[in-house]
């Protein structure tokens, strides 16, 4: 079984900004098959639950590991180093456990590979912990719950 990391809300956590979840009932089943470890990288950072929902200013995520983009919630508060803590942190455990693959949520500005939650001209960009494991070598299987999939 290949190690991956798996975003907690896609397994029915209830993890996401809004107290909720964002379960996806193909993963569930697969997920037997897998040696997995659930990451919510925004809880790893320290942020509560629920929480309000935050947005990179001046870029992406790989904007914010370069340091010239932060990461704004809904009240204005700068959440920037949670944000790259739980990317750190999520980063370790793909290391633990020697992932090489990490199944993600879209649109987060943590998870996602193409969130619309950023300033970039192509209006989709790299969440913070999508650019932490990509520039690690990780590669990235972006799920929309909303769309039936095949993993
Ligand atoms: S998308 Fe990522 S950061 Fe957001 S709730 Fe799900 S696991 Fe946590």
């Amino acid at each position: 079984m290949l190690p991956v990391l798996i975003s907690s809300c896609l397994l029915g956590i209830k993890c996401r900004y809004d107290g909720g979840h964002s379960r996806v009932e193909e993963i569930i089943k697969r997920a037997k098959e897998m040696q997995f470890i659930p990451i919510c990288p925004e809880q790893f950072g320290g942020l509560p639950t629920p929480r309000a929902p935050s947005n990179i200013v001046k870029g992406d995520g790989k904007g914010v590991l370069a340091g010239h983009a932060r990461v704004i919630n809904s009240l204005g508060e700068d959440v920037t180093e949670a944000f790259i803590k739980g990317a750190q942190e999520s980063l370790k455990l793909a290391r633990i456990i020697g992932a090489k693959e990490a199944i993600l949520k879209n649109k987060s500005p943590a998870c996602g590979l193409n969130t619309p939650y950023c300033e970039i001209d192509t209006g989709h960009g790299l969440g913070v912990t999508a650019a932490l494991l990509l520039s690690a070598g990780i590669e990235i299987i972006e799920i929309s719950p909303e769309e039936k999939i095949t993993i």
